[in-house]
């Protein structure tokens, strides 16, 4: 039996927010662009659905704001922080960007189901669901595509540039021998999603307990989207001990959890995320490179992986399209990637890792002072200096205008 072969200038791994978003600038550029996903649709649960003002500032800028706006969301201006049932102080989206004085909540596949039926408009735009790579095409030491388990058997995809955009579990990464230079487990979050109260609004919540920390963040239309933050291991013997004590935790937690808790029976309804950030030692190799999760994973505090991957998939575009033009898809022409993005990547992860020591610990001293290091910091101007760094764009990036829908 002959094994489809397919042939693009682009292969890209993922149709994730970095996939999508790459594959639909280079096709829009002019270049021939297959974006393989291994799920049937874009249908996923628990994914990043807060989008920062800095994603939609950088939507701004390739003229695709005003359309994704379109699609059903929920602007988010204000948060704040809860040391048990107490209020502690509040911080905001709305204060740093007169333009955009909000986060959006869309949950993903809105999200991606908008960018494809963008990208699709695009001759040079192709796309295959239910494509699982599951090995690379090599020519002698360039990575020259891969091979993908599609619904009709093995497909080959050969290209001049294969781009691993497959998440924090990346088959391309692995595949090609990429090594982390650094990864840091701050704990797990545990997911789980009730029924929004008639009073709650928009707010998005840190709250500290005696018990856990909890991220609560309203889920478009009508949920809340609930993830309580367990140190390493803490997991396994939260579920060893059965789920009455958890269950009497989650209903002293917070009055909004109480119909979900009295109705649960075991653990079932729970998500485990283990909250890691990592970086990729080095992101490219001859005809491949690394965007996204894949080469630079960003842990769910600040809620800023989408912004990041996204803004790395930009970039990605102008490297890899002035690469194809040169005829030069060598490593160090594609690491100027890494060299742009790397060292704000850096900055994000260390603010997230001490961030993320004081919601995922046992620790009774943390705990104790967690409640006034929350004050404190919504009170000075330390929590917005942070916010401004990692929800914001420092600078409009440069984006040629052979990459935008103006
Ligand atoms: C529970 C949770 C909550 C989060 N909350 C937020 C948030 O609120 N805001 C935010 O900005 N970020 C958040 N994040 C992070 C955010 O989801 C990621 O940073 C972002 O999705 C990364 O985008 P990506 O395109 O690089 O990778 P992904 O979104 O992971 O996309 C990778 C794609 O590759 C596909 N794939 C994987 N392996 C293969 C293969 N072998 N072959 C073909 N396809 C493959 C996957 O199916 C997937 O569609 C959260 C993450 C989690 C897990």
């Amino acid at each position: 039996m002959s094994i489809e072969t397919i042939e693009k200038d682009v292969c890209i791994v993922g149709g994730g927010p970095a996939g999508m978003i790459l594959g639909m600038l280079l096709a829009k550029a002019g270049k021939e662009v297959i974006v393989l996903e291994s799920h049937d649709n874009f249908d996923r649960e628990y994914r990043g659905e807060v989008l920062q003002p800095r994603f939609l500032q950088l939507m701004e800028q390739i003229g695709l704001r005003a359309y994704l706006e379109s699609f059903p969301s929920s602007k988010l201006t204000c948060g704040a922080l809860y040391y048990n049932d107490k209020r502690k102080g509040e911080f905001s989206f709305s204060g740093f960007s007169k333009d955009i004085p909000y986060a959006l909540w869309m949950p993903q596949p809105i999200l991606l189901q908008a960018l494809y039926d963008k990208a699709a408009e695009l001759p040079g735009f192709s796309m295959r669901f239910h494509a699982q790579v599951k090995e690379l095409l090599h020519d002698g030491d360039r990575i020259a595509g891969v091979t993908a388990e599609g619904a009709q058997g093995p497909v080959h995809v050969k290209a001049k540039v294969t781009v691993g955009a497959d998440g924090r579990f990346s088959a391309v990464r692995r595949l090609g021998g990429f090594e982390f230079e650094y990864e840091h487990h701050a704990g797990d979050l545990i997911w789980f999603t009730v029924p929004k109260p008639e009073h709650w609004g928009d707010e998005l919540r840190i709250q500290i307990s005696d018990g856990h920390g909890y991220i609560i963040l309203p889920k478009y239309p009508n949920h809340l989207q609930v993830g309580v933050a367990v140190p390493v291991e803490e997991w396994k013997e939260i579920r060893e001990h059965g789920i009455q004590p958890f269950r009497e935790e989650l209903l002293a937690a917070n009055p909004a959890f109480r119909a979900f808790a009295e109705e649960l029976k075991d653990f079932k309804p729970f998500v485990l995320l283990q909250v890691k950030d990592f970086l990729v030692k080095r992101w490219a190799k001859d005809g491949c490179l690394l965007i996204g999760d894949a080469a630079h994973c960003a842990s769910p505090v600040g809620a800023v992986g989408v912004s990041l991957s996204v803004t790395t998939a930009v970039m990605a575009a102008d490297v890899i399209y002035d690469a194809l033009e040169a005829g030069d898809v060598s490593a160090e022409r594609l690491d100027r990637v890494q060299e742009q993005r790397e060292e704000e990547i850096r900055a994000i992860h260390k603010i997230q890792v001490r961030g993320a020591k004081m919601v995922f610990t046992s620790t009774p001293f943390i705990r104790t002072i967690a409640p006034i290091l929350l004050s404190l910091a919504a009170k000075t101007k330390l929590l917005p200096a942070i916010q401004r760094r990692t929800l914001l764009m420092a600078h409009p990036l440069p984006i040629h205008e052979r990459f935008t829908f103006k």
